[in-house]
């Protein structure tokens, strides 16, 4: 996506609260009024105090002109900021909502790959960052940009001489900071990225400090911390080096407006162009000129960080959209059909090779190979993580991309090694499966997954959140609160991403049970690492290099495929090797 111009940015999130915020701005500029009604005042009096008549009655009648007009110039700031800060709020709003949306549309696959300490950086921090100076900078920005010409209107109504002699030392300030903006953008780009990667040091240094330590890797991993930390500090100092000499010659430059008002004003005095009064008020006026529009400066610094922020959160989520189907589509069986499918990650290499697979419907498939092989993208594809490159993948002779993702996920229980639980209770964790299912329902299907039992022993029972029963809950036993989940989403295609990691003879046999359960009578497809739990399969694809290299049942395999043979050796050689283990731990 290409980067928007400043106000550009901020303008695409601002639409629902244009209203609200034209109105901040209008606010914000009566609210400018408001203050300059004062020195109106103030000039009346001065004028008066010069003609020596000036009365007690005109002091009273022009100073209450001043409070009236520094209530206005209070009460609209209030309305204008209360404005601002809500439109702030909306459009924070709304950026959340459609980085989430962002996040439902786009394809599984990549929002797997999405790190998530960067998304809640994003999500959370960059978008609180431009709160303030969003709720601030519109209508402060505004005001601080109207303010100076009004005033120079203002003084231009009093003696237009006196108002272009306040003048002459703003082009000679803009001269230096005209030149501290060369190069504004790629410096403010460097500073920004280069905070970014101190962030991301920090966190992950936190993050992975487990690992750090218990590998004894502090010194080099601190030394990268302390380079992220360093190089921050390089940069930010750099930018001030070549800045700071601009900002103090314009900032000495930019409030000496007497330098213009005072000789031209006395010159004018003396040859009788004009009056006391009038030099007197310009240069009152001439000073509150120059202060707002070093506010305005400081202002552009802000607009800038905004813009970043916005061009950030909408590069880092400018990721594909799957092509979706809008319309149910009646699926009257579960077959899976993948004809000619080619997939490529980077749109590079190919990963999957012209690959054809029927599954018949309620049959059992398993895909088996070397690590790599392909195995786990091919079982992906079928839930629609992404889009073949090539190919199609029908289920029920309807191809999945004209099912929509919501029915797709209906059809299709994806049963993974990554068991998520939310903090919620255990209860409403496994009622993910289907939310409109009673109580009864969620108990039997968690009976089904072999949770009852240790469900129970926790101490809120089905009731303990996840958090409370965390570390309690071995994986295999999140594994079968996930099966239950499935198990309640009774869909009729199961895509089973067999578990490594528990060998466990007792929690093995438990799992073996709960998937027994769950996948009765339904179309399965198992990732299998552990040869002994798919060899009761219909059919068992070998699968490597991104090809199906082999088919066959277990005992056909066993005969007509070295590399099942060999893996299935492995297999039992492992299986024995951790049941003498088992053994000997238990002696
Ligand atoms: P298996 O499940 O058989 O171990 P995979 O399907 O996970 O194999 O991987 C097949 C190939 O695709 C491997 O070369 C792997 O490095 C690559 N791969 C897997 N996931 C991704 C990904 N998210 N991005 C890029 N390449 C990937």
């Amino acid at each position: 996506m290409k980067d928007k111009g400043m106000l550009g940015s901020i303008f695409s999130y601002a639409k629902p609260c244009k209203g609200k915020l034209t109105l901040s701005v209008i606010c914000a500029l009566i609210s400018v009024a408001g203050g300059i009604i004062p020195f109106v005042a103030a000039y009346r009096i001065i004028i008066m105090f010069f003609d020596n008549s000036v009365t007690a009655e005109d002091i009273f009648f022009w100073g209450g002109i001043c409070i009236a007009g520094f209530i206005v110039k209070v009460l609209f700031h209030a309305i204008s900021t209360t404005l601002s800060h809500i439109s702030a709020y909306t459009i924070l709003e709304l950026m959340r909502k459609r980085v989430a949306e962002k996040l439902l549309k786009a394809p599984l696959g990549v929002t797997q790959n999405i790190n998530a300490g960067k998304v809640k950086n994003i999500v959370v921090d960059q978008i609180e960052n431009i709160e303030i100076p969003l709720a601030h900078v519109i209508p402060e920005g505004s005001a601080a940009l109207v303010l100076p010409l009004a005033v120079f209107v203002y003084l231009c109504m009093i003696d237009f001489r006196l108002a272009l002699a306040s003048l002459i030392t703003i082009p000679l300030a803009m001269i230096p900071y005209g030149m501290m903006l060369g190069g504004y953008n790629k410096t403010y780009q460097k500073y920004m990225e280069s905070n970014e990667h101190m962030n991301n040091v920090v966190v992950e240094y936190v993050e992975g400090i487990e690992v750090v330590k218990a590998f004894n890797q502090s010194t080099s991993s601190y030394e990268k911390y302390r380079k992220a930390v360093e190089s921050f500090k390089e940069t930010t100092l750099n930018w001030y080096k070549s800045t700071w000499k601009f900002t103090t010659l314009g900032a000495v430059i930019l409030p000496t407006t007497l330098l213009g008002v005072l000789p031209i004003g006395t010159l004018m005095y003396l040859s009788g162009a004009t009056t006391l009064p009038k030099i007197t008020m310009a240069m009152l006026l001439s000073m509150g000129l120059v202060s707002s529009l070093g506010r305005f400066i400081l202002f552009f610094n802000q607009l800038k960080s905004i813009q970043y922020s916005i061009n950030t959160v909408n590069k880092t989520f400018d990721i594909g959209e799957l092509p979706l189907a809008s319309k149910e589509k009646t699926i009257s069986q579960h077959d899976i059909y993948m004809e000619h499918v080619s997939f490529s990650y980077t749109g590079k290499e190919d990963v999957i090779h012209d690959v054809s697979i029927k599954i018949p419907e309620k049959s059992f498939y398993a895909l088996v190979g070397p690590s790599g092989g392909g195995k786990s993208t091919l079982a992906r594809l079928v839930a629609r993580f992404w889009d073949t490159t090539e190919g199609n993948i029908s289920i029920g002779g309807v191809n999945i991309k004209d099912i929509p993702l919501t029915q797709l996920a209906d059809e299709v229980s994806f049963v993974t090694q990554d068991n998520f639980l939310f903090n919620s209770s255990i209860m409403e964790n496994i009622r993910l499966g289907n939310p409109k299912a009673t109580d009864a329902e969620v108990l039997e299907a968690a009976r089904k997954a072999q949770c009852d039992e240790f469900i129970n022993k926790l101490e809120h029972g089905y009731q303990s959140t996840a958090g409370e029963a965390g570390d309690k809950l071995s994986g295999g036993e999140r594994q079968r609160i996930a099966i239950a989940r499935a198990i309640l989403k009774n869909a009729p295609i199961i895509i089973l991403d067999e578990a490594t990691s528990f060998t466990d003879p007792e929690n093995e046999a438990k799992i073996q049970e709960a998937i027994a359960e769950l996948t009765k009578g339904k179309t399965l497809l198992v990732i299998a690492h552990r040869l002994s739990t798919i060899k009761n399969a219909d059919k068992i694809l070998l699968v490597e290099n991104g090809k199906i290299i082999q088919s066959g049942t277990h005992e056909e395999l066993l005969k007509n495929s070295n590399l099942y043979k060999d893996m299935w050796q492995a297999h039992i050689g492992a299986k024995k090797w951790s049941v003498n283990v088992s053994e000997e731990v238990l002696a």
